[in-house]
């Protein structure tokens, strides 16, 4: 399936941010990526949606480099990686820093402050000046709604609270693309609005954003592409009407039906 047009998503002329292009990965003989196409331009949210297993975490880790496809392409920016042609832990290392990631719960330092988890980054890794750094971060914990929590521990937050430190924490590496991988699902059901609430703002702000969820109605309301993905295959995408309202692929009907 080739990659969507910019003007399906209503961002006419965008730029394109991120394109992934015929992604392949194999765990021995489990074809889990089968030739993965999509294009994300500047300052929209695709959703990925789709069965257990069908490959979207894997997808998203590709995109910065935390699993090495067997070949493919991707390019965020100006930096694009063929994984194909055996690329240097440099590149990858390069591709990695235009992103920052989401995971789905306890990522964060239990032995470090709720300031410190988000310092920790721009400090050891991008080597950017202390008083900076922690201006920021105090900055990004007043929007996620933390600033109060900035010397407590990560255990004496509420699991929604830590998965806002962990947005903090990924924002405050400046990328250029927030990944997040089911965000919500390790949270008991009503802490999920709160997250939501955060990634919801983020995109009105134009972050350019790839979240993997089961959250339908969030992708209804935020998304601006949505890829199904079953089987290592996209195998429908575009708008949220479209895909979600009005899927033309008998898989995504019965997906859709099997969770809604
Ligand atoms: P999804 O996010 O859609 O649930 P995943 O990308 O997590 O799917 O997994 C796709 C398939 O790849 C699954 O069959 C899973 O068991 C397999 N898989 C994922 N990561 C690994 C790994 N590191 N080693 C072996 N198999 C893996």
């Amino acid at each position: 399936m080739s990659g969507f047009a910019v003007s399906e998503v209503g961002l006419e002329g965008g730029r394109v941010l991120l394109s992934a292009t015929q992604l392949h990965k194999r765990f021995g003989d489990n074809e889990v990526l089968k030739g993965i196409d999509f294009d994300v331009p500047a300052g929209s949210v695709s959703v990925l949606i789709g069965p257990s297993g069908s490959g979207k975490t894997t997808v998203l880790r590709s995109l910065n480099g935390l699993e090495l496809p067997d070949s493919g392409t991707v390019r965020i920016g100006d930096v694009s990686v063929d994984y194909g042609a055996q690329p240097t832990k440099k590149d990858v290392a390069r591709l990695r820093a235009q992103s920052a990631m989401v995971f789905q719960g306890h990522n964060l330092f239990p032995h470090l402050t709720v300031l410190q988890n988000v310092t920790e980054g721009p400090l050891l890794v991008q080597r950017r000046p202390a008083g900076e750094v922690r201006t920021e971060a105090l900055a990004l914990l007043d929007r996620v709604g933390l600033a109060s929590k900035a010397e407590q521990y990560p255990f004496q937050l509420s699991g929604g609270q830590q998965q806002r430190v962990g947005i903090a924490r990924a924002l405050a590496l400046r990328p250029q693309l927030m990944l997040f991988d089911e965000p919500t699902s390790a949270l008991d059901p009503e802490l999920v609005g709160e997250v939501l609430a955060v990634m919801k703002d983020l995109a009105g702000e134009g972050w350019t954003m790839v979240v993997v969820t089961h959250e339908i109605r969030f992708a209804q309301s935020v998304a601006d592409q949505v890829l199904f993905m079953d089987g290592g295959v996209v195998v429908e995408s575009g708008p949220p009407e479209a895909v979600l309202e009005n899927p033309q692929q008998p898989r995504t009907r019965t997906f859709l039906h099997r969770i809604l």
